[in-house]
């Protein structure tokens, strides 16, 4: 893996994820379907890649900051809005969880399980069936 970089919409804020020095610092990634996840992103489903605090960096910008709970924060853009990262020293020690459709190659970053699929939306369990379209349907 060579050096990762990604942010927000705008472009106000950026980073960059530098390789991992040992398989330890490896990124992890996974879908997740917590509410938290999903109210925070207005999305139904979160990708999520964790990387070591150690390999991240801010290179443009200064992400605004909510707590999500008594434990986490997560990053936005202030300005587009765009959700960036999760920490959570406590559940996530010496991780930084980067949304992974923030990276400018997502693609380097496939997903490796669902994670918190006990609060799954129940529609969300077979949208992969569902008819595909490379653009818009012809109504
Ligand atoms: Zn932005
Ligand atoms: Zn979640």
């Amino acid at each position: 893996m060579s050096a990762a970089e990604g942010g927000c919409h705008c472009g106000a804020v950026r980073f960059v994820v530098e390789p991992p020095v040992n398989a330890e610092e490896a990124p992890r990634t996974a879908l997740c379907h917590c509410s938290d996840c999903r109210r925070c992103a207005g999305a139904p489903v979160v990708g999520w890649t964790a990387v070591a605090s150690s390999t991240f960096r801010l290179t443009q910008g200064t992400p605004a900051v909510y707590r999500s709970s008594e434990l986490a924060e997560r990053s936005f853009c202030g300005h587009c809005g765009t959700g960036l990262f999760y920490i959570n020293e406590t559940v996530l020690p010496g991780l930084v969880d980067i949304q992974t459709a923030t990276f400018d190659d997502p693609g380097a970053f496939p997903a490796m399980a669902h994670i918190q699929a006990a609060e799954q939306i129940g529609w969300m369990k077979s949208a992969h069936e569902l008819p595909s379209f490379d653009r818009f349907p012809e109504f």
